[in-house]
């Protein structure tokens, strides 16, 4: 599955990236203007796209983070590698990790519920002494109020076990995490799809989505009624044991792939994802244009998503769309249709991540001061609802993870059971928090890139 968001830099150990004379003279926090939506033009992001730190390089292979030593390996030695579950060495690292252990520990001390609000409590914090209002008063005051949309996306994340552990993985999933989503709760979401017909997709992602028990039922219902079908895959599960047949699975029903490679060098990607995912995601990678994936005319999509290594905005996608072709071309001969870029949120394990090294109040700094509003208008809490493996119902998958449930009918957390259609939906006004800086900074982001 996949996920991201960052911001500037920081002090110990992440690779400085910001620009300290621009910081310096930093621009007020709406760099852009305060004009309203409305008003707005569909080249405002191309003339107003660079807030302050919003200059990060696409050579993001020098981008560094100091975690631990990864080998760097020869790609020929890859395809003879790949073939052992990833599992084991995932469980490895839950428990050797510092920061996994430290996480597991708060959480067996304080519970989920608690450890939520600790975490909202300290962005909070940050954003006062930053003097920040909250999100939604912060838009407000640039005449901005968000609400849903027709609902045209249905993102379901169906369960948190994972075959990965990722240092900054949102969803704190991992192979320990069980929690999957029943059979009542699917079916139920394919009969909102039938009642719902403003739903043009569907969004399958987890933890590794394709491990969960529904996964394929899923699919094949969405296939039967045409909709588009998005699973977001982290690769690697592609060349687990037992899933011989995925690629052909997915060849089927026309899924499109939509895959998360953090960066095109072994180092950077083992270094946020775990030590041999790069090799399994090259692996995975040619086994989907083996089968026809990112070959143009195929009908066969095949995209990937970069999320910056540590805390800061990411470079600019078309132009790292460019790199990444080049290299993934050249050094593997692995061709792909689009690149997306994510910020990191600061919510979960990246939050944790920044807070245990006090960046968290620089990292809302950057994302404050990178607010554009050119990126609201394509948030993706405006037409989509985001459904968790127990059937609640949320505005995007990070509401989901701080569980912050959608407003319905004074419920405040509605199920799949508690609407008829999801066009009941539309009109509502989006749950916001002070994560949602994460989706406004620079030129944007959301489950599809960059939004300006
Ligand atoms: S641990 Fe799994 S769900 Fe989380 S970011 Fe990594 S691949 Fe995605
Ligand atoms: S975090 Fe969710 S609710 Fe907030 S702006 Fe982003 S998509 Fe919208």
């Amino acid at each position: 599955m996949v996920r991201g968001m960052p911001g500037a830099c920081s002090a110990r150990g992440i690779w400085r990236q910001g620009n300290q004379a621009l910081r310096q003279c930093v621009l007020p926090f709406d760099s852009v203007s305060s004009t309203p939506l409305s008003a707005r033009s569909p080249s405002l992001s191309r003339m107003f796209n660079v807030t302050p730190d919003f200059n990060t390089d696409v050579n993001v292979h020098q981008h560094r983070i100091e975690l631990r030593k990864v080998r760097e390996k020869k790609i020929e030695e890859i395809r003879g590698r790949t073939s052992a579950s990833l599992i084991p060495d995932s469980m490895r690292h839950v428990e050797e990790d510092e920061d996994h252990k430290t996480t597991a520990r708060n959480l067996k001390e304080l519970g989920q519920q608690r450890l939520t609000m600790e975490e909202r409590k300290n962005r909070r914090r940050a954003l006062d002494n930053l003097g920040v209002p909250s999100f939604d008063k912060f838009l407000a005051d640039r005449n901005v109020s968000l609400k849903k949309s027709e609902v045209e996306i249905l993102q379901l994340n169906i369960g948190l076990y994972c075959n990965q552990a990722c240092n900054h993985c949102h969803v704190e999933s991992s192979p320990k995490r069980k929690e999957m989503m029943s059979k009542e709760v699917a079916k139920r979401c394919i009969e909102l799809l039938d009642k719902s017909p403003s739903i043009k997709t569907i969004d399958l992602t987890g933890g590794a989505p394709e491990l969960n028990d529904q996964f394929r039922f899923l699919v094949s219902e969405a296939s039967a009624r045409n909709k588009e079908i998005i699973d977001r895959c982290n690769l690697t599960v592609l060349t687990e044991p037992g899933q011989e047949d995925l690629v052909d699975f997915l060849v089927k029903h026309k899924v499109r792939v939509i895959a998360s490679l953090p960066c095109y060098s072994l180092k950077n990607v083992d270094t946020q994802r775990g030590s041999g995912v790069f090799e399994k995601s090259i692996h995975g990678l040619m086994k989907l244009n083996q089968a026809g994936y990112g070959a143009e005319g195929s009908g066969l999509v095949l995209d990937l998503i970069y999320n910056p290594l540590g805390g800061f905005l990411p470079p600019e996608q078309k132009a790292l769309e460019e790199k990444y072709k080049t290299e993934l071309s050249t050094h593997f001969g692995i061709v792909f249709n689009s690149l997306f870029t994510l910020s990191n949120m600061p919510i979960k394990r990246f939050a944790d991540f920044l807070y245990r090294r006090g960046e968290l109040q620089e990292y809302m700094d950057l994302l404050v001061r990178n607010f554009n509003l050119a990126t609201v208008d394509g948030l993706m809490c405006t037409n989509l609802v985001s459904v968790g493996y127990d059937g609640k119902m949320y505005d995007c998958d990070f509401n989901q993870q701080l569980a912050l449930g959608m407003k319905v009918n004074k419920l405040s957390s509605p199920t799949v059971f508690d609407v008829q259609s999801l066009e009941e939906l539309r009109g509502l006004a989006v749950v916001a928090d002070s994560h949602c800086f994460g989706c406004t900074a620079g030129n944007g982001s959301s489950c599809q890139g960059a939004t300006a």
